[in-house]
């Protein structure tokens, strides 16, 4: 890394490995665009940076140094990156993991944006959903995230399941200790768990391209209950798809992809995003690349 942003020229970028096909650059740079500004936005992967992931701290000094407004982070880093950082946003501390830095005066300041994202994205296309009992299938660092925003969501039970049983009773633990309005249990068993759950919230790997399959029991993927999704490569995951042909409420991972970045780009630029023409863009055009 050794160009300088120019003086007006706003950068950010993305840490993480595997970034390749990451469709924030877009997003941010056309959004900065559209409102009529200059922001440069690059991918700093670790899989092409001597070092890897243990080049983390490094690459954020040099970040600082050449005067980017702050940086995303996506794995291996949300968790590796907090001891790097001077503070974190209320959100970020009770989930233990960040996305977005901004720095400013010397310090870095630790958000995260995937919870409010999935907020934001769930309150726009799922309103009425009865939010009373939730299952969370998925405990990792998307889990964490989406758990915390269905509990901010109003959701008054919340049923944790992930194959890695260490995983799911710690974080119901945590979510139980962040909001003491609603009753946040580890799910050993699925099937139980969904029979009378409300919605289920799904944040494993599972239906992405590379891993194909359903992680929930099919017969149980009927109305009423509401499905939401976290994959968004590809956007019709086959939960997604077998949650529409059974007639019900379904969210796909795309609206949280743009709204976690509407937020970052707010936290980077101090500028207020048109989240609407972002979401229009990823639909018109991003949403082919989600797709490929
Ligand atoms: P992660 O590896 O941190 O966590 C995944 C968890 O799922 C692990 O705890 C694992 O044990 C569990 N798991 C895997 N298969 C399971 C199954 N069949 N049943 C139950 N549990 C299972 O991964 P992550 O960072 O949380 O990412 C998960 C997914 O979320 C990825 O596909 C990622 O692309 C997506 N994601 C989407 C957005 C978005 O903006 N839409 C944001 C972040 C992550």
């Amino acid at each position: 890394m050794t160009n300088h942003a120019s003086p007006r020229e706003l950068l950010v970028g993305l840490i993480g490995a595997g970034i390749q096909r990451s469709a924030s650059p877009r997003m941010h740079m056309e959004e900065a665009r559209a409102l009529g500004f200059p922001l440069r936005y690059e991918l700093l992967d670790l899989d092409r940076i001597p070092g890897g992931p243990s080049a983390l701290a490094r690459v954020l000094e040099e970040c600082e140094a050449r005067g980017f407004s702050g940086v995303n982070v996506t794995f291996p880093c949300k968790q590796h990156v907090i001891p790097l950082l001077h503070s974190l946003s209320p959100e970020a501390a009770a989930l233990n993991a960040v996305n977005t830095i901004v720095f400013a005066d010397g310090r870095r300041v630790g958000y995260n944006t995937d919870s409010s994202g999935f907020a934001e994205s769930f309150r726009r296309a799922m309103a009425g959903c009865a939010m009373d009992r939730v299952v969370l299938v998925g405990a990792g660092g998307a889990g964490a995230a989406v758990g915390y925003a269905a509990l901010s969501l109003g959701t008054q039970r919340l049923d944790v399941h992930d194959t890695d049983l260490v995983r799911a009773e710690s974080l119901a633990a945590r979510l139980g200790d962040a909001w003491k309005h609603a009753r946040v249990r580890t799910a050993y068993d699925l099937r139980a768990a969904l029979q009378d759950a409300t919605g289920v919230v799904h944040a494993t790997p599972t239906g992405m391209a590379k891993l194909p399959g359903l992680p929930v029991p099919a017969d149980l993927v009927r109305p009423p209950l509401w499905v939401a999704e976290v994959v968004y490569v590809p956007l019709a995951t086959e939960l997604v798809a077998l949650a529409r042909a059974r007639g019900c409420r379904t969210l796909d991972g795309g609206g949280m992809a743009v709204f976690q970045a509407a937020r970052a780009f707010e936290l980077f630029t101090a500028r207020t995003p048109d989240s609407e023409r972002m979401l229009r863009r990823f639909d018109s055009e991003l949403r082919l690349v989600a797709n490929a």
